[in-house]
């Protein structure tokens, strides 16, 4: 069978809802999660026969939720490099480093995996059109996978988030709209316009249940690329939180079948200083965070003031034995230009906002010397030309380029 998906479940209370009609959140407001038959897949499918299949997320397709494969709509999103990063990992004393590189994916960032499986779904399950608010990145490519799907689309975007994203989404025929507030005031204009309108789901981050099923799959390709092994570490950007909390749930799952150990690794959640709500909690000792006022990092997509899903992320990194960081836009830009100089790859913002927590966690001493750190890079630095300043010579036409 295609997928074993089984039923959803409330991640709250763990009440089952039908998976095979369009579902949003459970009746009490909580992010519902997917459930499989892990039993039929440990017995159906070995790991070694993954490696035979095509290198894309679909390669994972029995613990995906699309039923059918023809309304799977790809543009070829998964099984980016796990990159070593010798030069930068030694210079900061963390000589194992590994960057899962997600800036090679289709639309430039890992949002592509959420969109690819949200969106298949959805139109698996008749959905006509998506809507959703976001910083960006999601609406860009939720629009560009519902365009493949034949899918309509509408986005609200705060009018400040990266250009390239608005262009993204007007390129494949979104109806846009930006909006002079924060992702959360962006949500509020998408919930009262879908009021108004039939035929739309919503999908913005966790209020459907599939985007997580996506964004999974980064955990399973880090163990099926370490030789279905697990890193000691973790370390991820977090917004919405919606990728710490697949990786956890990929480390559950293929513990259940079989297909690591029984180690996971200690995921952290690293926010910057300018939005660190999740990071508060942490280190107060809560269950969830309290709504930020007046948020602001030039990492963008992790700019987000209160995450419905906070509660899952914060479980992730304390049941793992991780942990949450927050480190200043300064030290963002520092690593970025550090790591395209050492190794010659230019990161998006949120990525370099891992790389500051490791620098960070290895002088406190919570990484060790000898640990395997892998920092994921949710995005390319192609994305965010103003990253870099550029101040070179003008040479005149008769001019001289100086000697060495
Ligand atoms: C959205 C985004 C994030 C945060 O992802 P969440 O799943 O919301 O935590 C990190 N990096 C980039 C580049 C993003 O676009």
């Amino acid at each position: 069978m295609f997928s074993h998906l089984s039923h959803l479940e409330c991640s709250r209370t763990g009440t089952s809802y039908d998976a095979d009609v369009v579902q949003g959140l459970s009746e009490i407001g909580a992010p519902l999660l997917a459930r499989y038959d892990l039993d039929r897949v440990r017995a159906e499918v070995a790991r070694e026969e993954i490696a035979t299949r095509p290198a894309d997320l679909w390669r994972y397709h029995e613990i995906l939720p699309v039923r059918d494969p023809a309304h799977v709509t790809t543009l070829g999103e998964g099984m980016t490099p796990l990159l070593p990063l010798p030069a930068y990992g030694g210079s900061i004393g963390v000589p194992r480093l590994l960057m899962k590189d997600e800036g090679l994916i289709p639309t430039g960032t890992f949002k592509a995996r959420g969109a690819a499986v949200g969106v298949s779904r959805a139109r698996e399950l008749g959905v006509k059109a998506v809507a959703m608010p976001t910083n960006g990145n999601a609406g860009a490519a939720w629009s560009v996978y519902a365009a493949r799907a034949g899918l309509g689309s509408l986005v609200v975007m705060p009018a400040d988030a990266p250009e390239i994203t608005r262009r993204e989404c007007v390129a494949a025929g979104a109806e846009l709209y930006l909006v002079d507030g924060l992702i959360n005031h962006a949500g509020a204009l998408v919930k009262a316009a879908l009021e108004e309108r039939s035929g739309y789901q919503e999908v913005s981050t966790l209020k459907e249940p599939y985007r997580i099923e996506g964004k999974k799959t980064m955990g399973y390709e880090i163990a099926e690329q370490l030789g279905w092994r697990v890193p000691d570490v973790i370390l991820y950007p977090a917004g919405g939180g919606v990728g710490i909390i697949g990786i956890h749930k990929a480390m559950l799952e293929m513990q259940e079948l079989g297909w690591i150990g029984e180690t996971v690794p200690r995921l952290v959640a690293v926010q910057a200083t300018g939005c660190p709500p999740i990071v508060d909690a942490f280190h107060a000792g809560l269950d969830e965070s309290t709504l930020r006022e007046g948020t602001h990092t030039l990492a963008f997509g992790i700019n987000v003031p209160k995450a419905l899903g906070d509660f899952l992320v914060l479980r992730a990194t304390r049941e793992t034995g991780g942990t949450a960081v927050a480190v200043s836009d300064e030290a963002i830009l520092g690593e970025l230009h550090a790591l395209a100089a050492a190794e010659g790859t230019w990161i998006c913002p949120e990525g370099a906002a891992c790389l500051a927590a490791t620098r960070e966690l290895r002088e406190s001493g919570w990484i060790a010397e000898h640990e395997q750190v892998v920092v994921l890079n949710t995005g390319a630095g192609l994305k965010y030309p103003e990253t870099i300043d550029i101040d070179v010579p003008v040479l005149p036409r008769d001019g001289r380029v100086p000697p060495t």
